[in-house]
């Protein structure tokens, strides 16, 4: 059995091998965590983003979308608090000359107590069987509370640290955990500190003065200048909430993990408005309905979990994330997060403008508060592969490889095959894939044998395969091959575009978040 970690290599490999992902401007190296998405990539991220378009703002009548700039005002960010404040703790290893995210690396060494506590547990399962209660297990077992003592113990240090902005106190935990350099395997640390994660760029010419200005680290800020915007003209009433998708960029330390950490990411965001009081029941609203769509793509309900945050942003009164199990653990795919009215007061504070909501039922204007979800659209490209690669081995002994992708979602509904290049079949084969083109991402291939095309098709994911042999011209039948089971059905031309729509359209999806 492959490790997960071979897994994932070979996911990366996969990627690149179909057309999903390339690294960025390849032929020069690449560049250090960017990423190019290609043919088939780019069909299973738009079909993300469509997901989470429709969802939101369909399904919403009180959620209208936006697409802002992403060149800002510089004095975005100083209201925002990201000039200031969006800052990464940074350590060296001095042998290694390796840098790394200092939470990160204790956030490393918790999951280490973790895996312990797991082994303990799962060895101890295994021995008493049916009688097994874990709960006292980890009452009383020795090792097993030694650990989750010392796992607490560093938690609470940790939590405390960081909410304190103590960098000197994170490199002594570093210090005190013993934790080593990956590479060097040293513990020869430098001094703890902080890092803007901001790109910045000069907009105009340096002869009349030239403006330092930031690519956006965050889709939000363009929602909040244009809160009165919005509400205004599309006659918004609290609660309302504003959709938008779009690219972000964060100048990261430790990129790692292919598109999961990338400096050139993007986003779907959504900030909803809200009056005073009511942030709470909204928050755990938008929880539970994000965490419906997530589940309703049949990923597996067990490969979600709620992480509620240790460390609040200073403007938070509540944050959760949805993580996701990826093959190198539970990781962060959307954050969602009570921002109070901080964002809306900093930036009528920062301009000088009144950004209040006359609220006609109550008879007060007020500055709303915001519940936000924001999901980054490649992590979410990530889980979506992670979970539907698969490597199988054939009755008859052969080995494929299998994207399971959701059928919404896959890049390639339907790959048309007419059995041989002649005898009038790549005719009649034309002639399904105009019946079946204007609605959905089809393909048509004539190359190869049977096997091997299907083997293709497997491998992007195509939930269909049509193939049109010599008795098609006579019965007006085709060969419809379903990927996951490899069923093949023998089905009137006439009935194929409702058995595919059936399975690949969006609307089965949505109305059952509704
Ligand atoms: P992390 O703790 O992993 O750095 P974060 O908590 O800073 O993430 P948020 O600021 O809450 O992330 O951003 C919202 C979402 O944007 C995240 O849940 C994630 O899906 C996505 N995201 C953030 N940073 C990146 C990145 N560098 N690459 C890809 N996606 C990202």
């Amino acid at each position: 059995m492959a490790t997960q970690e071979e897994t994932f290599k070979k996911l990366v490999s996969h990627c690149k091998e179909y057309g999903f992902v390339f690294p960025s401007s390849e032929i020069y190296d690449g560049l250090g965590a960017v990423y190019d998405y290609g043919q088939n990539g780019v069909e299973l991220k738009n079909n993300i983003k469509q997901y989470w378009w429709n969802a939101m703002t369909r399904l919403h009548d009180n959620i209208v979308g936006l697409d802002a700039a992403i060149f800002m005002h510089p004095t975005t960010w100083k209201a925002s608090g990201h000039v200031d404040a969006f800052n990464d703790p940074l350590i060296d290893n001095r042998d290694s000359k390796k840098r790394y995210r200092a939470d990160v690396l204790i956030e490393d060494q918790l999951a280490k107590y973790d895996e312990k506590i797991q082994k303990e547990i799962d060895k101890a399962k295994k021995r008493f069987g049916e009688s097994f209660d874990e709960q006292m297990f980890r009452q009383t077992n020795p090792r097993v509370k030694e650990h989750i003592d010392r796992r607490e113990a560093l938690h609470a240090r940790y939590a405390k640290a960081m909410n304190d902005n103590n960098l000197d106190e994170l490199k002594q935990i570093i210090l005190d955990e013993e934790i080593v350099c990956p590479i060097s395997g040293t513990r020869n640390w430098t001094d703890v500190r902080q890092f803007n994660l901001m790109f910045q760029t000069e907009m105009g010419s340096t002869a009349d003065g030239a403006m330092t200005i930031y690519l956006r680290p965050e889709t939000a800020q363009g929602i909040f200048v244009n809160f009165l915007n919005v509400q205004k003209t599309g006659r918004m009433k609290i609660p309302f909430g504003i959709a938008q998708i779009g690219k972000a960029f964060r100048n990261e330390i430790v990129a790692r993990q292919f598109v999961f950490r990338m400096r050139e990411f993007e986003q779907m965001e959504m900030q909803f408005f809200v009056r005073p009081g009511e942030e709470l029941k909204w928050f755990e609203h938008w929880k539970q309905f994000r965490l419906r769509w997530h589940k309703a793509l049949g990923l597996g309900d067990e490969k979600y979990r709620f992480h509620d945050h240790d460390k609040l942003a200073h403007y938070a009164n509540a944050a959760t994330d949805i993580e996701f199990l990826m093959p190198f653990g539970f990781k962060e795919v959307e954050g969602i997060h009570s921002r109070t009215n901080f964002d809306l007061s900093q930036h009528a504070k920062y301009s000088g403008k009144k950004i209040e909501y006359f609220d006609p039922e109550i008879n007060q204007s007020y500055t709303p508060f915001v519940i936000e979800t924001s999901i980054g659209v490649d992590r979410m490209f990530l889980s979506v592969l992670c979970s539907a690669y698969k490597e199988e081995t054939l009755e008859n002994g052969e080995q494929r490889v299998v994207l399971s992708l959701p059928p919404v979602l896959a890049p390639v509904k339907a790959c048309i095959m007419p059995l041989v290049k002649k005898d009038g079949l790549p005719e009649k084969a034309h002639e399904v894939e105009e019946l079946l083109r204007y609605e959905m991402n089809i393909q048509y291939d004539e190359k190869d044998s049977i096997g091997k095309r299907y083997r293709r098709q497997d491998a992007i994911g195509t939930p269909f395969c049509i193939t049109i042999d010599h008795d098609t011209l006579n019965d007006n039948c085709v060969t419809l091959r379903y990927r996951d089971t490899m069923q093949q059905d023998r089905v009137e031309i006439s009935k194929l575009h409702d058995i595919i729509a059936k399975a690949v359209d969006m609307r089965h999806l949505l109305q059952n978040l509704k």
